[in-house]
């Protein structure tokens, strides 16, 4: 199996180019974080994933998490190790707040860092990847108390975090959850219920493990306006932070499921015995909007998580169209074999993964950009915007990566032919690992939802009208560059279009809420795609731009030609297709309602 290995260049290429990571190392915030450092950091990282987090992503897989009649649950082989050396050289602690032992570099570079330990290990990479969910929770809704309590150690990453959200009633109807949690004498609560689907909801990779539990009140309100969020940690914490006796949570077993296998998934038990003692973080009543922040944050993490496993998979692929010769690819000298990487449909396949794997990185790096900016930009007019963009941007960001991430790893078995399909080559689990995140977080179905429901109409629909502006604005420049983007520019401006006439039609009386809710998967593509558009354009220019002066056939100069192959493959090959959502997004919801499931059931 070809050896994981960080692709820095691009990485750094979207960093510099896209995201301006030099302006953002300008902001007092991040002063420290010069590019140079960064640089160096990622470099270390890269080497970090492929040599001590990679190895462990195939055992992980075939062994998977066993849990004990105790119901303790162990973690693959070389889980513990590969963790040990994660938290021993502060990888999880990198964009962090110095105040608790962070690095306080920006959430961009924290983004890059999550981007090589997921490819590396996806499953593996659960478990921080969740603790910096609850870091995000605890720094905004925490009291003083609560953050000095379990910051620095969520932070150096000696204990983990987890979300408790779901329950076998209440999956995306997160308010039908039935958690109970009752006041005590000395301020804390005892906590009742049972959680599904917990993901590293027990191991034993870290020293305790921080359970954000939502659930409700003594006379809260029914739905949504009624559930609270309490920390209830499985070992129960004293006032300087060290930890005491056993809390009554239990993993009552872990599931068997598709992919993902090294990540532990657990029904946990909240009061088996006298009842788990938690405390409230956020105000009573309001914790679906303190979970709200963890959730963005996660949302933008599960994004991120599509881009990394198609990126393993694509190199995979790659290394095997390296190697495997099968027929004879046009021009080839009679009486030879060819790499299948010569036949013009291994290529298409190949470069369609490339494109998209590249589309996605500019996606996600700009919106966790945007999450930097509107929490740390000097001025409150530019951090309102950056963080509509981000509110924007995140549905998108979370359902198409996730979504292209499905779509590129099964392209990855596909290159690999019938041993694709077989387990010891590796490339099937990228797939079955990848499956899930459309589906946790939010099922895409339901981001789509949000984004029609929620994002457009903010500002009274100016936030997205801004978007399009954004985007209309490019072509002035494209129109400048040249013969060679002419064809980016005129897939750019058609699909731009469709994308207006969706809009208005969707904010038009011309869709009735139904049919708004009908269209909003395809509307969410056509956006996402032309969104992924408009980043690989400008990363076109400014591989142009760059290349400029440059003709000396160096490895820089194959580099930056690179980006304009692929740029101009995504614009002017996958981006027209998305045009063709357009019927679908206004057609409205009399064809589904047309569709009649009882009868078709009953044969
Ligand atoms: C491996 C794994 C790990 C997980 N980790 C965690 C975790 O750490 N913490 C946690 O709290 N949860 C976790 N989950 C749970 C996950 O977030 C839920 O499975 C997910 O939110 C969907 O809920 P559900 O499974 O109940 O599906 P349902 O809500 O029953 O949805 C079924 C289908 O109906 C659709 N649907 C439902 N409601 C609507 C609606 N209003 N409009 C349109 N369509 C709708 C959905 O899109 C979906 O296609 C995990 C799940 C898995 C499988």
């Amino acid at each position: 199996m070809t050896r994981y290995r960080a692709p820095l260049s691009d990485i750094e290429f979207v960093l510099h180019e896209l995201c301006d990571l030099e302006g953002l190392s300008r902001l007092e915030h991040f002063s420290h974080a010069e590019p140079a450092v960064v640089a160096d950091l990622l470099a270390e990282a890269g080497r970090f994933a492929a040599e001590v987090v990679a190895p462990t992503n195939q055992p992980g897989d075939q062994v998977g998490c066993v849990r004990h009649s105790d119901g303790s649950v162990t973690t693959p082989p070389g889980f513990k190790e590969a963790y040990r050396a994660y938290v021993d050289a502060g990888w999880g602690s990198v964009a962090f707040d110095p105040g608790y032992g962070g690095g306080g570099f920006p959430w961009l570079v924290g983004t890059a860092l999550a981007e090589l330990t997921s490819s590396a290990n996806l499953a593996w990479s659960m478990a921080p990847g969740l603790s910096h969910g609850a870091i995000h929770l605890l720094e905004r809704y925490g009291t003083e108390a609560q953050r000095d309590r379990y910051l620095s150690k969520l932070v150096s990453g000696e204990w983990t975090g987890t979300m408790n959200l779901t329950e076998p009633d209440a999956g995306s109807d997160v308010g039908a959850l039935r958690t109970r949690a009752i006041p005590r004498d000395d301020g804390t609560w005892l906590i009742t219920g049972t959680k599904i689907f917990i993901s590293f909801g027990e191991h034993d990779l870290a020293d305790n493990i921080v359970h954000l539990v939502l659930a409700r009140t003594p006379d809260a309100p029914p739905g949504p306006k009624g559930i609270s969020c309490f920390i209830v940690p499985k070992y129960l914490v004293d006032g300087d932070g060290n930890i005491g006796a056993r809390n009554d949570v239990t993993c009552l077993s872990i599931e068997h499921k598709l992919g993902i296998k090294g990540s532990p998934t657990c029904v946990l038990s909240f009061g088996e015995g006298e009842g788990a003692v938690g405390e409230l973080i956020g105000a009573e009543h309001r914790g679906l909007e303190a979970m709200f922040v963890m959730m963005n944050q996660a949302r933008l993490a599960v994004g991120l998580q599509g881009l990394a496993v198609a990126e393993r998979s694509y190199q995979q692929a790659l290394g095997y169209a390296l190697e495997r010769r099968q027929g004879r690819a046009p021009g080839a000298p009679a009486g030879t074999h060819s790499l299948i990487v010569e036949h013009p449909d291994v290529r298409r396949t190949l470069l369609t993964m490339q494109a998209q794997i590249e589309a996605m990185r500019r996606l996600v790096y700009w919106n966790a950009a945007a999450i930097d900016r509107s929490l740390h930009d000097p001025a409150p007019e530019v951090r309102e915007e950056w963080d509509e963009i981000a509110a924007l941007l995140t549905p998108l960001t979370k359902a198409w990566c996730t979504d292209t991430g499905i779509e590129v790893t099964s392209l990855g078995i596909q290159v690999h032919g019938g041993v694709g399909y077989i387990e010891e080559t590796g490339a099937a689990q990228h797939l079955r690992d990848a499956r899930i995140t459309s589906i946790y977080e939010g099922t895409n179905g339901i981001q789509a939802i949000d984004l029609v429901g929620r994002k457009l109409p903010m500002r009274g629909g100016a936030v997205m009208k801004d978007h399009l502006e954004r985007i209309a604005a490019l072509d002035v420049e494209l129109a400048d560059a040249g013969p060679e983007l002419a064809g980016i520019r005129s897939e750019l401006r058609e699909a731009h279009a469709a994308l207006v006439e969706a809009t208005l039609w969707l904010a038009s009386s011309a869709g009735s809420p139904t049919d708004v809710l009908a269209g909003a998967t395809p509307y969410l593509r056509l956006f996402a795609m032309v969104t992924a558009g408009w980043l690989m354009a400008r990363s076109a220019l400014a591989a142009q731009a760059r290349l400029d002066g440059i003709g000396d056939g160096s490895a820089g100069e194959a580099f930056l030609r690179s980006k304009v192959t692929t740029a101009r493959f995504f614009c002017e090959q996958l981006l027209p297709p998305a045009v063709g959502l357009l019927p679908s997004i206004t057609a409205g919801a009399a064809p589904l309602d047309a569709f009649d499931p009882e009868t078709l059931a009953a044969g």
